[in-house]
């Protein structure tokens, strides 16, 4: 057997010399997930990897080349929640790492209760589906799907302790310099970037990546329905607006280097945030077209109807759920830029018109 090459890259930042890159592998499609180390007081880990026997052995060996191990750790922060990001924490710990572990407010609970299960949000999302109208025998299927399939893969992740819950403009300090907190919600509620501004470095775990856009999720909240709401809505996490929202602050400033997760290094910060907001600009008006055509006979659509008309060639089973958020971060957008109007049909589902 071959050992992995980890890929260590020393020093991307000129001005920063105690951080690095560390490349590890994921079981995934997008490919390594970057982690970057800060040497210096606390020897500091952002983001973990994959808990994967090959993603520790390279993360070993990592380490090694700069003369540490995985006990020396002690502390990591986490950009989200995501098993490629917090994957390994608990793996330090059980090396022996007396580590505190820093993430954003928003997702530190999904660190300490992790479950695949519900990691998947799936009934959160069959609640969610049944309210953009995706038919019943359709969201159990879907269900099943689900479980099926997460009940075959090996563990990714485990949960683990938080001990800083991190919010907007909170510091992480270092010895001769820190990092600022800049809460960034949409790919998950509790994204966070950090911030280096002497250098003009911006670490973005997925909010930007090198090669890729990431997903926005949206999903339901503990809570009862907003009374301020006509449609009496249940309490959601609306992923999509709040990342534009993100992307358009972040423009206001400038950065010479974005560090991402995944993707290389970006040495042109402004052109991939303007890259991102364009990618989901299209998507958002491709799909007002879809809902001006799917509600041209009675005048309003649900999003599954919507979906059907975008995708009328794709497995419902297998292929809708993305898009079908997709559909729905849309249609947020779409709603709060008053594009498009909102009720209630009889049978509880919630419909759309174009407001032209
Ligand atoms: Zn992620």
């Amino acid at each position: 057997m071959t050992m992995p090459s980890p890929l260590l890259r020393r020093m991307p930042v000129p001005e920063l010399p105690r951080l690095h890159q560390i490349v590890l592998p994921t079981p995934w499609e997008i490919g390594p997930v970057q982690i970057y180390l800060v040497e210096g007081d606390p020897l500091t880990l952002v983001d973990t990897g994959v808990m994967r026997p090959e993603s520790r052995r390279a993360l070993e060996a990592a380490f090694e080349e700069l003369g540490y191990g995985l006990d020396d750790v002690q502390r990591v922060v986490l950009t989200h929640h995501h098993s490629d990001h917090m994957g390994q924490a608990q793996t330090l710990r059980d090396a022996g790492a007396d580590l505190e572990l820093w993430v954003h407010e928003d997702d530190a609970e999904d660190v300490e209760l992790y479950s695949r299960e519900r990691d998947e949000r799936i009934e959160l999302y069959s609640a969610l589906f049944h309210e953009y109208g995706v038919p019943g025998a359709l969201r159990a299927r879907q269900e099943e799907h689900i479980r099926g399939w997460i009940g075959t893969e090996a563990p990714v992740c485990e949960p683990t302790r938080v001990e800083r819950r991190l919010r907007d403009g909170d510091r992480i300090p270092f010895k001769d310099f820190e990092l600022a907190v800049l809460h960034a919600p949409g790919h998950t509620a509790g994204h966070v970037l950090l911030h280096e501004p002497q250098s003009g470095t911006l670490l973005t775990g997925d909010h930007l990546m090198g090669e890729a856009v990431p997903f926005t999720e949206s999903y339901f909240l503990p809570g009862s329905p907003d009374l301020c709401d006509p449609l009496q809505r249940r309490p959601r996490f609306r992923g999509l607006p709040a990342y534009l929202d993100g992307l358009r602050r972040l423009r206001r400033s400038t950065f010479r280097r974005i560090l991402p997760a995944h993707g290389g290094i970006v040495d042109r910060p402004a052109r991939a945030i303007e890259e991102a907001i364009l990618f989901y600009e299209v998507r958002v008006q491709r799909i007002e077209r879809a809902l001006e055509r799917a509600a041209a006979a009675t005048g309003w659509a649900s999003g599954w109807d919507v979906w059907r008309l975008l995708f009328p060639k794709l497995d419902p089973v297998i292929q809708m759920h993305t898009r079908m958020v997709m559909v729905i971060g849309a249609l947020d957008v779409l709603e709060e830029a008053r594009r498009i109007h909102v009720e209630r049909n009889a049978a509880g589902t919630l419909v759309f018109a174009p407001a032209r």
